[in-house]
């Protein structure tokens, strides 16, 4: 099964989301728990979210992405903000238990000067307080492009955040392939050698899912600008070997290309082509 889907304006609800997701050839979607810029979520509509299950229940839509709003910072050195953090996510999990088959990733942090081992000790310190043994939804730490100060561009600091969380079986990793490769990460050169990297460090049991982007910058940029698949610096063979590669192919995988609805109706039909044994 290709899991295959791309990032969705939440504004309509869940069951309309699944609908146009379905519309542009989509099994699966992405989208924010809240506006990246504000912190109101919206109220829970029960209703809409029944609605939703039987559309995934006879299209076949097994897995969810809700995106944590990129400007929740778990180690910023504004405690008010890390409080925030804590509360939104919180309330996110709380919302994610109605949704079955959500996974729900974050960005781990920006340590804002604090220094590394701050920022992964207060991320791991966030979760601590937020993760609780009744929640169900997995939590994804993304890997990041390492920009500016933030946390999680190497595997090792997702692996040390991992490390100190107590409840770490509810954590799981979302690998971006433009991150990873703007991170240092070389998936171009040599993909076998960087998802072994990422088993020993990491453990490929907590890879979970991919965003699946091309990137506008060289390898090492730690830049973090998308591009449309086939357009940027990975290339259209680098994301062909990423999407068949026997230790992701079973993943879901969601574009954040910079595309509007039509043009990731026809990144997908593309990818399906690329797509071997599909
Ligand atoms: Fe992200
Ligand atoms: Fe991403
Ligand atoms: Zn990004």
């Amino acid at each position: 099964m290709f899991t295959i889907g791309c990032h969705l304006s939440a504004s309509d609800g869940f069951d309309a989301m699944a609908k146009t997701a379905l519309s542009i050839g989509a099994n699966t979607f992405q989208y924010f728990s809240r506006n990246p810029r504000g912190s109101k979520a919206r109220p829970l509509d029960l209703n809409d979210i029944e609605k939703y299950k039987k559309t995934a229940a006879e299209n076949g839509i097994t897995v969810v992405l809700c995106h944590a709003p990129y400007t929740m910072n778990a180690c910023s050195s504004n405690p008010g903000l890390r409080d925030l953090a804590r509360e939104m996510m919180t309330d996110d999990l709380s919302r994610l238990s109605h949704i079955p088959g959500a996974l729900y990733n974050f960005h781990p942090g920006s340590h804002t000067g604090q220094g590394m081992d701050v920022g992964i000790e207060q991320i791991a310190q966030t979760l601590n307080s937020v993760l609780t043994p009744d929640i169900s939804t997995p939590v994804l730490l993304e890997t990041m492009a390492g920009k500016g100060s933030e946390v999680g561009g190497r595997f090792e600091e997702l692996a040390q955040i991992i490390e100190k969380t107590e409840l770490s079986d509810k954590l799981g990793v979302c690998l971006d392939t433009c991150h990873i490769r703007d991170g240092g990460y070389d998936i171009s050169e040599d993909l076998d050698a960087v998802i072994e990297t990422f088993d020993k460090i990491v453990g490929l049991s907590r890879l979970r899912a991919i965003h699946l982007n091309d990137s506008m910058n060289p390898v090492g940029s730690h830049k973090d600008r998308h591009q449309k698949i086939g357009e940027g610096t990975l290339g259209i063979e680098t994301i062909k070997a990423v999407i068949n590669h026997p230790k992701l192919r079973d993943l879901p995988f969601f574009l954040e290309t910079p595309n509007e609805l039509d043009g990731y109706a026809k990144e997908i039909a593309l990818l399906k082509t690329l797509r071997e044994n599909y």
